[in-house]
């Protein structure tokens, strides 16, 4: 069985074609600029042979249409045929508490990730889009939606809820959703496994550390409480986002700075966080070798996402009244060595403590605390992809 797995953005679509025999990538690749110009697609196969197309791809159904005559193209491809496309699974960031798991997508489906995405504006239409694009060029394929939210739909009320009058949250479901379910989910079953435990008998916390950045306290298998919110805002210090902030602040201000809703969005969504801070960069690399090279606001911000982190650890430890171990992933996580080594530092009254040498690695599968450690430290790196791949298989198993 092959499937394609789709993550379609506003101006772009990510693929990987999985053999699912042995869950190998046969091609992955990503088309970008969708609708601007310098729009191109990028290829790997499993041989490492790169490639590059430029041409013009004024919409997703011609960026689509290309990622199809690549995949079969006969020079350059890795299938005779479209056909040889058993199923496509896709990417859907907000699903709200309409889906605790996977589905096959129908029109109720459709209708469901349209009506969530007044909560994920730039993610959900363009999801959608990738799906409907999909049906039209591979009506024979099934195509399965995996939801960012599903996996924390096991969150207690009690977790999920905000203290607003409740009406809100009767008439315009405003709750917490959390997201990057999928690769949190991920990590802290392949934490289990590298443990050789039952995910069942464990309390994990999971942290996915990207430009996108939140932390995940799973016991016993499940979702217990995550750190984004109704939207991916709340939590952590991020690229571009401010994560926890006092709420009075917003009103605060759009009076002071004369800012519309949608002005006072984009401030907090993408010209805070690492950005905001430094006034450098989103990007955590560049923001390590200001903070190196002297810069105090690069410095304010490199501790500011530290201590954020550390912050959310010790309060899932005391939510789940312990924890066995401790997850990095993403790229943040799999590879700032330093900031790995900054996030656990002074945790050992929690049982954490974490080897200097074998933390000395980048993006591969490591145990990296002390031998004295209660806590287990891993590396794990993230693969949404290969989730996504197995829950479509699944249901066409099923
Ligand atoms: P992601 O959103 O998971 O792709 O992660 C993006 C973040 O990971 C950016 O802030 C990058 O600076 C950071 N990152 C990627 N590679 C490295 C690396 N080798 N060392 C440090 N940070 C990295």
């Amino acid at each position: 069985m092959k499937i394609l797995v789709i993550n379609s953005g506003s101006s772009s679509i990510k693929y990987q074609l999985i053999n699912m025999e042995d869950e190998s990538v046969l091609a992955k690749g990503l088309v970008e600029r969708i609708g601007i110009e310098g729009s191109r697609l990028e290829q790997e196969l499993s041989t490492g042979e790169e490639f590059e197309i430029k041409q013009d791809i004024p919409d997703h159904g011609v960026g689509m249409e290309l990622v199809i005559d690549t995949l079969t193209d006969e020079d350059k491809g890795v299938i005779s045929d479209v056909s040889e496309i058993n199923a496509v699974g896709h990417r859907v960031v907000q699903g709200g508490d309409s889906f605790d798991k996977s589905v096959i997508v129908d029109e109720k489906v459709k209708k469901e990730i349209d009506r969530w995405a007044s909560l994920a504006p730039l993610h959900n239409p363009a999801n959608l889009m990738g799906i409907k694009v999909c049906e039209k060029l591979m009506p024979e394929a099934t195509q399965v939606a995996t939801f960012d939210s599903a996996f924390h739909q096991s969150m207690p009320e009690d977790v999920y809820m905000y203290a607003l009058p409740y009406e809100l949250y009767e008439k315009h479901s405003i709750r917490r959703y959390g997201a990057h379910g999928t690769s949190h989910k991920f990590v802290a079953e392949q934490a289990a496994k590298e443990m050789g435990k039952d995910i069942e008998d464990l309390k994990i916390i999971t942290c996915h550390l990207g430009n996108g950045a939140s932390v995940t306290a799973v016991k016993n298998g499940k979702s217990y409480d995550t750190s984004m919110g109704l939207t991916p805002l709340e939590g952590l210090v991020m690229g571009t986002r401010c994560g926890d902030i006092d709420p009075a602040i917003v009103p605060f201000v759009m009076e002071k700075e004369g800012l519309s809703p949608q002005e006072m969005d984009h401030l907090m969504n993408k010209e805070s966080g690492f950005l905001g801070v430094s006034g450098i960069s989103s990007d955590s690399r560049d923001i390590g070798e200001a903070a190196s090279n002297g810069n105090k606001r690069a410095q304010l911000a490199t501790n500011m996402f530290v201590y954020r982190v550390k912050k959310y650890i010790g309060s899932y430890v005391a939510a789940m009244n312990g924890v066995d171990a401790i997850v990095f992933t993403a790229g943040i996580g799999e590879n700032a060595i330093d900031l790995r080594e900054r996030i656990c530092n002074d945790l050992d009254y929690l049982g954490i403590k974490v080897d200097s040498e074998r933390n000395n690695v980048r993006a591969k599968i490591t145990e990296i605390n002390a031998d004295d450690s209660k806590v287990k430290v891993f590396i794990i790196p993230t693969n949404e992809e290969l989730v996504i791949a197995r829950d479509t298989k699944l249901l066409m198993d099923n």
